[in-house]
């Protein structure tokens, strides 16, 4: 079990934030295992008790609609050079197939990151208070 430890005593600066965001650990201290699972975040951070939702219940619905957008942006970029790289040839059948799964798979490949980017642009433009923790 971690023992939790005192907040940051210094703002991390914006990059700081996003690199940790994106190693999926907590944007305000860098503590990892903040999710309870691959689709779950825990309620606060384990490491410096930051209160993960910053205390708002529709906090994410930000943090799903950007998910949503960077998976099928990524999933139609994808799509797009195989298309152009077999053309005239274009395999349709198998395109098909593995369009449908990936609609389904890239939005929970990439919901993690986009949820710890969410809470670090968050923590960017308004700064944990005493009251987040
Ligand atoms: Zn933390």
């Amino acid at each position: 079990m971690v023992t939790p430890t005192a907040a940051p005593t210094e703002l991390p600066t914006a990059a700081t934030r996003v690199g940790r965001a994106l190693l999926l650990h907590c944007p305000d201290c860098g503590g990892g295992r903040i999710f309870s699972h691959w689709l779950r975040l825990k309620p606060r951070c384990p490491h410096c008790e930051l209160k993960l939702d910053r205390g708002r219940p529709d906090h994410f619905v930000g943090a799903y609609l950007v998910n949503l957008i960077i998976a099928e942006l990524l999933f139609a970029s994808i799509l797009g050079v195989w298309v152009i790289s077999v053309w005239p040839a274009v395999p349709w059948d198998a395109i098909e197939k593995v369009a449908a799964a990936a609609m389904i798979l890239s939005p929970l490949l990439t919901y993690p990151f986009t949820r710890t980017m969410w809470l670090a642009a968050d923590l960017i433009f308004d700064a944990p208070k005493a009251s987040d923790r």
